[in-house]
């Protein structure tokens, strides 16, 4: 009987039988998912990628979607520069309302006093949310643009593999 060794499928990590008969560069299929490998016989049996063809192709479709995430961040950050504007409204508005203050009567006042109040009191809190919100959508935006570069080294990684056999 023939023997074999074990190796991990590069693509869905099922194991792989590789009888001793293959040599180096030669081609093997997963028997689950039907990826091509060749074989490498270095201090261990392993297996890459025998057409990186599709890494290639994931690889440039994994780049455009980080340029396309970069370009998402930039503009989630650009945009940050609004909440600090309506802020400084909200400031010269109550600034402008304390100044007219001066020329009502008590009641009147009193009653445009609580409606700067309140509506400044919205207005921050709109702006707060909305801040909240955005730096939200950056860090998410971060995350999604690491997990993307990750998966780019690894195709990387799987491409230069294959290239060495
Ligand atoms: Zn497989």
């Amino acid at each position: 009987m023939e023997h074999s060794q074990r190796a991990r499928c590069i693509h869905c990590r099922a194991d792989v039988v590789v009888p001793d008969s293959y040599a180096q560069g030669d081609h093997i299929k997963c028997g689950s998912c039907g990826t091509k490998h060749k074989i490498v016989r270095g201090e261990v049996l392993r297996l890459v990628i025998a057409d990186a063809t599709p890494l290639r192709d994931a690889l440039q479709a994994n780049r455009t979607m980080v340029e396309r995430l970069e370009a998402d961040a930039r503009k989630a950050r650009g945009s940050f520069g609004l909440g600090i504007n309506g802020l400084g409204l909200a400031l010269i508005y109550v600034l402008w309302q304390v100044g007219q203050k001066d020329r009502l009567v008590s009641v009147d006042l009193a009653l445009e006093a609580l409606g700067v109040a309140i509506a400044s009191g919205i207005f921050l809190e709109v702006a707060n949310y909305l801040f909240l919100a955005k730096r939200q959508k950056l860090s998410r935006l971060a995350d999604e643009i690491a997990d993307a570069k990750k998966e780019s080294r690894l195709l990387e990684q799987k491409i230069r593999e294959a290239g060495k056999v």
